[in-house]
């Protein structure tokens, strides 16, 4: 049964495609046909129960006010960077800043031995696209994350922090395999010291099976530990490698909430030489992975406990209604990832929906909004004491939530203005989340025309996540085009 139709990309040569979303046998397929190498049906979503939940948090975000160049409609993914139709802003920016690598990983495919080349732009280019992306309107990039490549390898990582907060990043960020973290102490110290926000962990699983640098990652969260930083693991799973380890890895982060802020979950893409072999055996999708935390972690964390990333665009909404300032809006596509929250409490993890009925919390933002929206300060008044009181609401009707640390965090936060309050909530709570990368099985162009995830480049582009490592992949041309 066909569901939607989009557009997308031959697998084999790239031509933009008219594709057909259907639902059958339980699952979610793209189907398209090019003229030249026929027709091509690919596993898209597992759970076409799922996929329709997260359909009805379709929010379509309102794209970037100084485009870098004007697309005619239909062009996309050519011309990318960023284009007068693409419908998000910048959430988070990356930027590579070497492909030299202290590891050697066989199946790495951008390090600098496998390009035959050696990509690094300079610290003034870096900058440059610093101060490019805090320039965006109508809101700034929030957050810049330093990526590679081994990003540790560079000299000046310090003040390129350093700079990163200089020029506003709230967030700044930092991808790394850890090998440098593990070694020396007195690096994550001048990482913290200098405005880091949050170290991105390469971390696969907790057997030396599933991890080459198991105890090369202990060591590097224990120092994030003993320094006060906070980490996220990063696990690609592969299905049949170490997609058996989900719940593991979450309770290895709940062990570590010291220093462990989040679990990121990235099902393999199938980038660079895979072919249709690799695909069969090792796809993952959202909903498997999902599943496997479900049976993993003994239903402690349910499938159901996950929402798609634009849930949160209401809460954007709220904002920009009681300040009257434009915010920054979550609104990748619905089916790119998935996410939740998880508290670790004395009697285990409690995922935040137990804790409030997400639904009815929803629905009282977006009264509170609208009724902020009419203006006026009595009103303003009026709207936030009803509006929490909805909120209340919405706690009593959990399955285990407290009303009475509901009220110690809304007091603390909005009565007493004491925002540490919010510090402390989140320093109990585990971000699990999931991003499912695409690739040339999968691509859907009405999902990176939403994508939020950028890298900057030193041609002053901003290229989405999804066509700059897959697609037309612009990483290459990229790094071609600026190599040393
Ligand atoms: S991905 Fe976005 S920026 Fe790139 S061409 Fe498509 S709409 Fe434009
Ligand atoms: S990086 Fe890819 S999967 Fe993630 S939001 Fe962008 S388009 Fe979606």
């Amino acid at each position: 049964m066909k569901v939607k139709t989009t557009k997308t990309l031959c697998p084999i040569c790239n031509a933009i495609l008219d594709g057909t979303i259907t639902d059958e046998g339980g699952s979610i397929w793209l189907e398209r046909s090019c003229p030249e190498h026929g027709h091509f049906r690919d596993l898209y979503w597992s759970d076409a129960a799922l996929w329709h939940t997260f359909e009805r948090y379709d929010s379509v975000g309102r794209g970037v006010e100084n485009p870098k160049v004007v697309n005619p409609p239909g062009s996309c993914p050519e011309n990318c960077g960023l284009c007068s139709s693409h419908k998000s802003g910048t959430l988070l920016a990356n930027i590579d800043l070497t492909n030299r690598c202290n590891l050697d990983c066989d199946f790495c495919f951008a390090n600098a031995r496998a390009c035959g080349f050696i990509y690094e732009p300079s610290f003034d280019q870096i900058v440059g696209m610093m101060k490019m992306l805090r320039s965006q309107k109508p809101v700034p990039a929030p957050a810049v994350q330093f990526s590679g490549g081994e990003p540790t390898m560079r000299d000046d990582l310090i003040e390129l922090i350093r700079t990163a907060k200089e020029v506003g990043f709230p967030q700044v960020q930092l991808a790394t395999n850890g090998i440098k973290m593990a070694q020396d102490i007195g690096f994550v110290e001048d990482l913290k010291v200098a405005g880091l926000s949050t170290v991105y962990l390469h971390f696969d699983g907790v057997t030396k099976e599933t991890n080459f640098k198991l105890k090369s990652d202990e060591k590097a969260v224990r120092n994030c530990e003993e320094v006060g930083l906070g980490v996220v693991l990063v696990p690609t799973i592969i299905k049949g490698r170490n997609d058996h380890e989900t719940g593991a890895i979450i309770r290895f982060a709940a062990d570590h909430i010291k220093a462990v802020r989040g679990v990121n979950f990235q099902p393999i893409a199938f980038t660079g030489a895979a072919g249709e072999e690799d695909v069969q055996r090792e796809r993952i999708t959202i909903p498997e992975l999902l599943q496997d935390i479900e049976d993993q972690t003994g239903g402690v964390i349910r499938k159901s406990d996950f929402y798609p990333v634009p849930c949160v665009v209401p809460f954007s909404d709220l904002v920009e209604a009681y300040t009257g300032q434009p915010q920054v809006r979550f609104t990748p596509h619905q089916h790119c990832g998935a996410a939740t929250y998880v508290f670790i409490t004395d009697k285990g993890m409690v995922p935040i929906n137990r804790m409030v009925d997400v639904e009815s919390f929803f629905r009282s933002i977006e009264n509170m909004t609208e009724k902020l929206k009419k203006g006026g300060q009595l009103n303003k008044y009026m709207s936030l004491i009803e509006g929490i009181r909805e909120m209340n609401e919405s706690v009593k009707k959990s399955e285990q939530g407290s009303t009475a640390q509901f009220w110690k965090l809304i007091g603390k936060t909005l009565v007493m203005q004491n925002f540490d309050a919010l510090r402390d909530f989140h320093w109990n709570a585990l971000f699990i989340g999931t991003m499912h990368f695409m690739d040339r099985y999968n691509y859907d162009i009405s999902r990176v025309q939403r994508c939020c995830i950028h890298y900057a480049t030193p041609d002053g582009t901003l290229v989405p996540f999804c066509t700059y490592n897959s697609g037309p992949v612009y990483r290459e041309k990229m790094w071609s085009k600026h190599r040393k």
